[in-house]
């Protein structure tokens, strides 16, 4: 009796295991094999770069070095403080030729300046250079409010004309010059992208550069990244205070933590108003999401200068933005289809 029954128990046995065993085999041959992904950080476009990519047809290494390289070669051609730069030339000569991919830049810089009423002004650089804030090694200082009045006079999108027959620029107030910080890194995004798609188009991933970030392609080919947007209040950069969903597009913010120097228990940081010479204090961060990076950086800079409770933040999505604005108590302001980001679940 006793012998049968544990004869019973091993075949039970057996068979519980037999039917586990297939339905792993099954489990097995019907997912799809999950990509790895390859992550490499470096510094370039003044900040930390993060870059995490699992290649399709091309290696993910060969991936990265193109993004790098993308990257850097479109920070040395539009840093402001490289003497090699566009930028460079042109506010020293103050007029120059202006080959296709800088009259591309340039002019999308001047629009959003328009757009947004000179809350992005590309002609900020003289203030960026009075406080101190163009290189991470400068002695960044409050400067004399007197001094800050007179470059006021040289802050206007306007000084700038460009020229689309001659493929020409002119800066036309000889103590003009232009900064495209506020843009530039959404742009090398944006073309870093490009490259990674012309070659690999199942390739997936995203890159980081401090901040503003472009996704390659969905986690896995198939799920939403989850983009942790950080407290603007905690100075631990990995304290988040909300999470979106992205599967592609562009996620940039903006934030008072990034560049700053403390006077008299004022904090100075490098997003500046240019209707005021001063850093714009009327929010401490920006969330702008976006088709592409260049929209997102460049509205991310102005929603930030407009403000908490800017009347214009809903109207911005007519040009293919959902925002979020933070103000100093760390309440929340939001275009209407910001929140449908926060959804998983969503397709
Ligand atoms: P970050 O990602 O570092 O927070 P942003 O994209 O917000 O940077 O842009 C900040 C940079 O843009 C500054 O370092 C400066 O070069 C430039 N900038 C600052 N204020 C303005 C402004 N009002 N309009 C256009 N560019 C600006
Ligand atoms: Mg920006």
């Amino acid at each position: 009796m006793w012998k049968r029954n544990s004869k019973n128990i091993k075949l039970l046995l057996y068979i519980i295991f037999l039917l586990i065993s297939i339905g792993l085999i099954i489990l097995l041959l019907i997912s799809e094999p999950t990509p790895d992904y390859t992550e490499r950080s470096f510094d370039t476009l003044g900040t930390y770069v993060t870059v995490k990519i699992s290649g399709d047809k091309v290696a993910s290494n060969t991936l990265l070095d193109i993004i790098e390289s993308e990257l850097k070669r479109v920070n040395d051609k539009f840093s402001a403080n490289l003497e090699s730069s566009v930028v460079y030339e042109i506010n020293k000569n103050k007029i120059a030729r202006l080959d296709d991919e800088s009259m591309f830049l340039i002019k999308s810089a001047l629009n959003i300046s328009e757009i947004t009423g000179k809350a992005f002004d590309l002609t900020i650089r003289p203030l960026v250079e009075l406080w101190g804030f163009h290189d991470q090694y400068a002695l960044a200082s409050v400067p004399d409010t007197e001094k800050i009045k007179e470059y006021l006079n040289y802050i206007d999108y306007r000084f700038v004309k460009i020229d689309e027959n001659n493929n020409s620029i002119e800066i036309i107030n000889e103590n003009t010059k232009i900064d495209l910080g506020g843009i530039a890194k959404g742009y090398a995004i944006d073309r870093a992208i490009n490259r990674i798609n012309e070659i690999d188009k199942g390739a997936t991933g995203f890159i980081n550069a401090g901040g503003d970030i472009g996704i390659i392609g969905p986690k896995y080919g198939k799920l939403p990244w989850a983009i942790g947007i950080r407290d603007p209040k905690s100075s631990n950069a990995y304290d988040i205070t909300d999470i979106v969903y992205l599967y592609n597009g562009s996620i940039v913010t903006s934030g008072n933590y990034e560049r700053y120097i403390i006077e008299d228990n004022v904090r100075y940081h490098h997003i500046l108003d240019p209707k005021t010479g001063f850093p714009a204090n009327n929010a401490i961060s920006t969330t702008v999401i976006a088709d592409n990076t260049l929209i997102a950086d460049a509205f991310s800079t102005a929603i930030f200068v407009l403000g908490f409770d800017n009347p214009a933040l809903e109207y911005f999505t007519n040009f293919g933005i959902q925002a979020m604005v933070i103000s100093e108590d760390e309440e929340k302001n939001e275009t209407s289809g910001f929140d449908y980001f926060r959804r998983k679940g969503r397709k």
